[in-house]
């Protein structure tokens, strides 16, 4: 068995709205993302490192905009790169994701993303990482204008 790594890193531009999916959770405020699916920053972050730890290419080239529908769910992202996954022998080992948004603050909503996410990989809740950091007034972030999320992977392939 071989391990492999994975990283994938994503940033949407915030508006005006009535909330902000991560990680397939929807976090209630007054802002949303600007994107053309729902702008879930860790699904795609998430979906770019399940791509990148098996060589597979990027989300953009997989999911262009044109062959993506308004406000379409990411959660399709994932399942389809699963699949991808589960076709070359591999499943994830563990991931770890950091989201980076300065407000509102994600509290006890980490406990609802980490099991959706473990839902969506298939494996323990124990082996999904979610952690919450503002950027301390910094950049696009920090003034509240985009949400962020960066998320690892360690796959294991059969060989
Ligand atoms: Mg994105």
């Amino acid at each position: 068995m071989a391990m492999r790594i994975g990283l994938g890193d994503d940033i949407h531009a915030l508006c005006e709205g009535t909330g902000i999916p991560l990680g397939g959770v929807m976090l209630p405020c007054n802002r949303a993302c600007r994107a053309v699916s729902d702008g879930d920053v860790v699904l795609h972050a998430l979906t770019d490192a399940l791509l990148g730890g098996l060589a597979l290419g990027d989300i953009g080239e997989r999911y262009p905009e044109a062959a993506v529908a308004k406000g379409e769910e990411s959660r399709r992202f994932v399942a389809e790169t699963m699949a991808l996954l589960r076709e070359r022998g591999a499943r994830v080992h563990n991931v770890d994701c950091t989201v980076y948004l300065e407000r509102p603050r994600l509290g006890g909503m980490k406990t609802a993303i980490r099991d959706n996410l473990s839902r969506l990989l298939g494996i323990d809740a124990g082996s999904v990482g979610v952690k919450a950091k503002t950027a301390e007034g910094f950049g696009a972030v920090g003034r509240g204008e985009a949400v962020a999320a960066r998320v690892a992977v360690l796959i294991e392939v059969d060989e």
